[in-house]
């Protein structure tokens, strides 16, 4: 099976292709504009093509060139705040850059296709845990654009018979054992990573965006989900592709939840900084909890997270520190530009 991984050379893409590459069965492609990717992370050997999913031209060389069984789809502008700030770059990326991508496979007569979506499709659920077809309403561009393409994908397949699942990801967290990738993005808006900017000296304290929410320390509750589960659920869900030819959508989640303060505090615990902290107004667009129960992925697609002894947030840290993963790497990053955390 030949995968096309647009997206590849980023934060949740370049984990899947480390674990594409443990199995026998499969082929790679890789297709990344760098534009937030890495070129370091790209395993050597691997095919890549530098192109934006929205140049349809490349993008059809790329089909002709390597004839993909299956697309899996990771490209996209992914900050919340900036969504609502430049909503227009975020269709034009998101939705139209989809919209080529599919169509391109129409015509190449590619057949399955692996969307990342999100949880911030969702908006402010009514219920929680959300479960994965609890109604979604999202209350930021970002999370819209994302609905719009699962919505563009139902259509797709009763018209073209693009087979698909969307796979709606809570907060990925962590990075690979190896140490050698993880989470670095420019400009990075992420908690965990910025808070780790913190203890290496690279800001000087973090921001807290709200302590005025409904929740139980005023602070927003996220799920925080190991990014190399979240890279096998994308494995079982091409597979679950091939094997049942039916399209689905799962939440892929932890149903814990932590607030900003525990990760802040979880983080001061195991690294032994102090992490100063100064609240700030809310960010615009933020959901006050977030948390995905994932019994469908599980029950259908064989789920399981091998990290789910992250029952608690300082565990993601207690792992980032032990495999040598994310503290060092950071370090390295200024060494190295291409080492990513
Ligand atoms: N957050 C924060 N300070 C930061 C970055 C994030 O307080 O510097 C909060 C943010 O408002 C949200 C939570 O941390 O409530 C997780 O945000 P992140 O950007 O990591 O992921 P998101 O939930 O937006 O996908």
């Amino acid at each position: 099976m030949k995968v096309l991984v647009c997206g590849g050379a980023g934060y949740i893409g370049s984990h899947l292709i480390r674990e594409l590459l443990s199995l026998p069965n499969y082929e790679i492609v890789i297709l990344d504009n760098l534009s937030q990717g890495h070129s370091g992370s790209i395993p050597a050997g691997l095919a890549f093509e530098k192109v934006d999913v929205r140049d349809k031209q490349k993008l059809e060389q790329v089909f002709s060139k390597h004839q993909p069984d299956a697309v899996m789809h990771f490209c996209a502008a992914i900050s919340v705040e900036e969504s609502v700030v430049d909503p227009l770059r975020y269709y034009d990326n998101n939705v139209i850059g989809t919209i080529y991508l599919l169509q391109t496979m129409n015509k190449y007569k590619v057949k399955y296709f692996i969307f990342s979506s999100t949880a911030a499709i969702f908006g402010n659920p009514e219920i929680i845990p959300l479960t994965d077809d609890a109604s979604t309403k999202p209350i930021n561009p970002y999370g819209d654009t994302k609905l719009t393409v699962e919505k563009i994908l139902g259509w797709s397949e009763n018209a073209y018979g693009i087979k698909y699942v969307c796979l709606r990801y809570f907060n990925a967290c962590g990075a690979h054992e190896s140490g050698e990738i993880g989470e670095d993005h420019d400009p990075e808006t992420h908690l965990i990573p910025l808070v780790l900017q913190v203890v290496l000296g690279k800001r000087e304290h973090i921001k807290i965006y709200g302590n005025d929410y409904d929740t139980r320390d005023g602070t927003c509750i996220r799920d925080y989900i190991h990014v190399t589960d979240l890279a096998t659920a994308h494995i079982k869900a091409l597979e679950y592709l091939v094997r049942e030819n039916k399209s689905q959508h799962f939440n892929l989640g932890s149903g814990e939840g932590y607030s900003v303060n525990e990760v802040i505090n979880a983080a001061r615990e195991v690294t032994e900084h102090p992490i100063p902290a100064i609240v700030h107004p809310r960010r615009k667009g933020d959901p006050p909890v977030l948390i995905a129960g994932s019994i469908r992925a599980e029950n259908i697609l064989g789920w399981t997270r091998k990290y789910d002894s992250i029952k608690k947030i300082k565990k993601v840290f207690v792992y980032l520190k032990i495999n040598n993963a994310a503290l060092p790497a950071i370090q390295a990053e200024i060494i190295h530009k291409n080492t990513i955390i």
